[in-house]
């Protein structure tokens, strides 16, 4: 596809309304000059032309459990391995994580993958010592407006994946990533995991117009959490083929070596058999999105811990 007419699509996509809506969060929304970032971590770009996939448990639970899932996840092709080492969780008896141990089992993962690592920092307190072992700082559901936190992570020196609060308006995301601008930190990945409707057949309701809404008011990456959405594993893989095809820059996928005995999250966990399937099954509609992923976006800058 030619790239004038790529430019056209995007241009159709900017509506008024949400240039007016959005354009106050100035270091984050899309501008002519600035249209597209790309945040890089280690040698992977999210944001560019790969559809980048993050992958791991829910918790960290173990080193064999870790170990064995981030051989799985990258045979298959994820590059970034995924595991929290602090849950927040909804309730306070259930496992809250394996705190510092965690974070060494993940730094052990990447030793011996060479994927990067994304995880959890949920209270300001443990910014400094997460960035040690973390090339991205997820920032959960529950702490997407704990300001605190965003300002801490402003100087944190890696990558930020915020997620969307449960409640949050496409607004209260982009405030908070203008947050984490502000404070110093361009690094911001956008990620949407879906929202608390009415619906009670899905654990969240995956709101999957937001991603080209945010792909057409902010130059930030966005990807797709199918997990945390569905609830389910058999709805993960639908689910990851449709973030693809609404042009997401990625996804973050649970995957347990042994879902019915994970100590969080289990339901929507995938098998590696079935995450390796899934991976097979998506690339045609990663494809598809080629031509406009392949529009050279503008470089921001290098994350990643040693
Ligand atoms: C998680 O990624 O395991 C998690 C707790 O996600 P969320 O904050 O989206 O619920
Ligand atoms: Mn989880």
């Amino acid at each position: 596809m030619l790239p004038q007419l790529l430019l056209t699509r995007i241009a159709t996509l900017m509506n008024p309304k949400w240039n007016g809506q959005f354009s106050c969060f100035d270091l984050v929304a899309k501008t002519s000059e600035h249209s597209r970032s790309v945040v890089q971590v280690r040698d992977i770009e999210i944001g560019g032309s790969d559809f980048v996939v993050m992958a791991g448990p829910c918790a960290v639970e173990s080193e064999s459990q870790l170990l064995q899932t981030a051989e799985a996840v990258a045979e298959a092709g994820a590059r970034i391995l995924r595991g929290g080492a602090y849950k927040p969780r909804s309730s306070p008896y259930a496992f809250q994580g394996l705190g510092v141990e965690g974070l060494k089992i993940l730094r052990k993962a990447r030793e011996v993958t060479g994927l990067a690592i994304v995880t959890e920092v949920m209270s300001e307190e443990d910014v400094d010592l997460i960035a040690e072992y973390a090339d991205i700082m997820q920032v959960g559901t529950r702490s997407m407006e704990n300001y605190a936190l965003l300002e801490a992570l402003g100087h944190c020196g890696r990558p930020v994946l915020l997620k969307r609060g449960m409640t949050a308006t496409l607004e209260d995301l982009l405030r908070s990533a203008q947050i984490i601008a502000v404070a110093g930190n361009s690094q911001v990945i956008l990620c949407e995991r879906g929202i608390r409707t009415f619906e009670t057949a899905t654990r969240n309701t995956l709101d999957i117009a937001a991603v080209p809404v945010l792909k057409a008011v902010s130059h930030l990456p966005v990807i797709v959490d199918p997990s945390h959405a569905a609830g389910v594993r058999s709805l993960v893989p639908v689910l990851s083929r449709a973030a693809a095809v609404v042009g997401a820059d990625g996804l973050i996928v649970e995957v347990h070596p042994c879902p019915e005995q994970a100590l969080s999250d289990g339901n929507q966990s995938l098998t590696f058999d079935e995450f390796r399937h899934m991976m097979k099954d998506l690339q045609p509609y990663i494809d598809l999105q080629q031509d406009d992923r392949q529009l050279r976006p503008q470089l921001l800058a290098v994350g990643g811990a040693d």
